[in-house]
């Protein structure tokens, strides 16, 4: 299941198509800042205020827990089908058959104190909070051209399984089902050309995240300590300079609105 997720706006505005936003954020919190820090020394390298995403793009940045997000999702699955609008779905979320996952393993604190020796003791303080520890794979495949094959199409990570590092592979799944629903609808007699909208309006946009996270990773971990300085005090201009202006550089991901695109 994991636990937090973050929600950037542009995954509120698909949700708000889905007609189940207002649902997310009340179960969401909203802290006042995302804060990046150096791992060893716990000095702060970045800090956005949350609220310019509010302001700037019309929705919050929020973060969810996932098991709340999906009890939204599940329960608005009901009302439509209680309407009777759309029958014959059958969601099955039943955790106890499907067990393993090889990407996530139980593991021992002491490989995790070992790892992490070195790191900032906040941090390394975290471990002794849990009764359980994981550790997670982290992967992702290069961007592909075509989703679908006869009837059959993909969406999420199954399409575009990205890093984390930009917070968006959740938010590109429920933006994926906002499309591929609305071209489903529109060409209700013919789903090659359903399915061929939903990749021409999903696909360039999933391989800018994938791409993006990819970049955004080697950004994070830079070997050499003075391609590091010089993100720096990138980061630090930008904090002192640009405030607020941060957030318009990432319009084309964090404000995008998948229900304009289907107006
Ligand atoms: C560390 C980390 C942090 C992340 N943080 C964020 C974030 O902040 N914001 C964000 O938007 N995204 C984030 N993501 C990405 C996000 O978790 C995924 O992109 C999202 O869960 C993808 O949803 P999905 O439905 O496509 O796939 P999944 O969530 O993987 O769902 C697929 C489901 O299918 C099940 N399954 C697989 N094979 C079978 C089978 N043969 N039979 C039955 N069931 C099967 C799996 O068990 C799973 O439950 C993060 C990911 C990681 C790893």
């Amino acid at each position: 299941m994991g636990a937090g997720l973050n929600l950037s706006p542009n995954a509120l505005m698909a949700l708000r198509v889905l007609g189940v936003e207002d649902a997310v954020i009340a179960r969401g919190s909203e802290s006042d800042f995302l804060i990046i820090r150096s791992w060893k020394s716990g000095r702060i390298i970045s800090r956005m205020r949350r609220g310019a995403f509010r302001q700037q793009f019309g929705a919050p940045n929020l973060t969810v827990h996932r098991a709340d997000l999906l009890d939204v999702l599940r329960g608005a699955l009901k009302t439509v089908v209680r309407r009777g609008e759309l029958i014959n779905i059958v969601a099955h979320f039943d955790s106890d058959s499907w067990t393993e996952e090889s990407w996530t393993r139980e593991c021992d604190v002491s490989e995790l104190t070992t790892t992490y020796a070195g790191w900032h003791p906040d941090l390394l303080r975290l471990y002794s909070y849990s009764a359980r520890w994981y550790k997670w794979a982290l992967y992702d495949r290069d961007p592909v051209e075509r989703w679908s094959k006869g009837r059959v199409t993909l969406l999420g990570d199954s399409a575009h399984a990205m890093l984390p590092y930009l917070g968006q592979g959740a938010a590109m799944a429920i933006e994926d089902a906002c499309v591929l629903s609305a071209a489903i609808a529109h060409h209700a007699n013919d789903l090659d050309k359903a399915l061929l909208a939903y990749e021409r309006v999903r696909v360039p946009r999933a391989r800018a995240a994938v791409l993006g996270s990819r970049e955004r990773a080697r950004e994070n971990h830079l070997a050499s300590p003075w391609a590091r300085l010089k993100r720096d005090v990138k980061f630090a201009l930008r904090e002192r300079f640009g405030r607020d202006k941060t957030v318009f550089q990432t319009a084309w991901l964090y404000g995008y609105d998948v229900g304009r695109e289907l107006r």
